[in-house]
Order: structure tokens, then C-alpha cells, then sequence
């Protein structure tokens, strides 16, 4: 099962995707996640990305698509994979589609987990993340069971600094000018579901199940 993940930031795709991904054995591909640990880790990658993400932007086209291309080559990618952030412009779109085509795969699924702009910014407001697993926590919709700690791995829970509103502002903004035109990209093909990200987790989850279970291989 190849599916790809999109939403605005805040949507909650991150935390469905996650959800997902253990309950399928697949690998969970999140862009952001994936940069983050470069920029801690001062690497190349991070030294390049940084800039792009403090100030809310998109890291360029030209670094987001080898990323991709090296990591669906990695052995547990072979089985599937969910990509969760990614694409996010129409050119890493057809950039994935000519990867696809060149190994003879399919996408067999895009979901788009959609929440309007306003509850965007107070769901930012009060999410946490683990800093050592990524997990992603909501003080209000989804907290921790014990306070600022991560359930899956003790890690500590941080906010983000692109989560302040100033920076989700810009990230909303590119969301729609680069990111949203790509619903209409999946649209025609047959294998788009949009599914309401303002109900509860586990309602998002099981219209995931649902649509996951109507997806013919
Ligand atoms: P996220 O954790 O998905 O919200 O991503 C955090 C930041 O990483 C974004 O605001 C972008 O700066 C960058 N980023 C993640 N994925 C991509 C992508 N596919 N294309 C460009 N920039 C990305």
C-alpha cells in the first residue's frame, strides 16, 4: 500500500498517519520530521532547510525530491509507505509520479485530512511534540498521560517553534498557494478521499479504516 498523507499543517495528518502506520506495518515518511533531525543533527540537509523552515517557507523543490527519491529506496520502503508532508508542491508531485513510473508502482491512495483555516491556528497554539519519537500531542484534543511527557517513548514534550502565530500565518498561506492546488492534481484519478479532520481522532480513524478497507490492490 502506497498512500500519501495531505492536510494543512495542524490538520492532524501527522497523527492519523502515524496511527495508520502502525496498524499496517508500514513506514511512516514525514518530511518535516525527517528535517527537523537534520537540522538537530547539523547536517547538510539541515544547514540547507533551516532558513526555509523558521521562516514558515518550503525547503526547495530540488532538496524535498532527493530526500524522497533516496528514502523510498531504503529497504522498508519496499512493502509501501505512507508519505505524510509530502508533496507539497505540484512539482514534487510529478516528480513522484515519474519515480513511480520508473520503478512500475502505483499510488494507491490520497487522503486529505481537511480543517478549516480558523481552528488551524488554536490547534498549533497547543500542540506538543516529543522531542525523541516526534509524536504529536494536543494539550486540549489528544494530551499525554502524564504532563509534557511522550506515552510512546518518555521523551519530553516541546512546542515547536514554527507554531507560533506569526510563522502558522505564513505556513497557511503556502499551504494554499503551493500545497491545496494538489487536491485537484489527485482529484481526477480516482483514488482522492477527503475525510472532515474536525471530528474526534478516533473518528478520523475510523473513516480511514473505512476508506482503507474499500481500496482494491
Ligand atoms: P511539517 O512538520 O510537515 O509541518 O514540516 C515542517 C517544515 O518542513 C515545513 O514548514 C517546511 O519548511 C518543511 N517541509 C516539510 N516537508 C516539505 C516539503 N515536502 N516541501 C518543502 N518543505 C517541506
Amino acid at each position: 500500500m502506497r498512500m500519501i498523507f495531505l492536510g494543512a499543517p495542524g490538520a492532524g495528518k501527522g497523527t492519523q498517519a502515524r496511527i495508520v502506520a502502525e496498524k499496517h506495518g508500514l513506514p511512516q515518511i514525514a518530511t518535516g520530521n525527517i528535517l527537523r533531525q537534520a537540522v538537530k543533527d547539523g547536517t547538510t540537509l539541515g544547514q540547507e532547510a533551516k532558513s526555509f523552515m523558521d521562516a514558515g517557507g518550503l525547503v526547495p523543490d530540488g532538496v524535498m525530491i532527493g530526500l524522497i527519491h533516496e528514502r523510498l529506496q531504503q529497504p522498508d520502503a519496499q512493502k509501501g509507505w505512507i508519505l505524510d508532508g509530502f508533496p507539497r508542491t505540484q512539482a514534487q508531485a510529478e516528480a513522484l509520479d515519474a519515480l513511480l513510473a520508473k520503478v512500475q508502482q502505483d499510488l494507491d491512495l490520497v487522503v486529505d485530512v481537511q480543517v478549516p483555516d480558523a481552528e488551524i491556528v488554536g490547534r498549533l497554539g497547543g500542540r506538543w511534540v516529543c522531542k525523541q519519537c516526534e509524536a504529536p500531542y494536543h494539550s486540549k484534543n489528544n494530551p499525554p498521560k502524564t504532563d509534557k511527557v511522550c506515552d510512546h517513548c518518555g521523551g519530553e514534550l516541546y512546542q515547536r517553534a514554527d507554531d507560533k502565530p506569526d510563522t502558522v500565518a505564513s505556513r497557511l498561506t503556502v499551504y494554499h498557494t503551493n500545497t491545496s492546488p494538489l487536491i485537484g492534481y489527485y482529484q481526477g484519478r480516482g483514488n482522492y478521499r477527503a475525510v472532515d479532520g474536525t471530528q474526534p481522532i478516533e473518528t478520523v480513524e475510523r473513516a480511514l479504516e473505512a476508506i482503507l478497507a474499500g481500496v482494491s490492490r
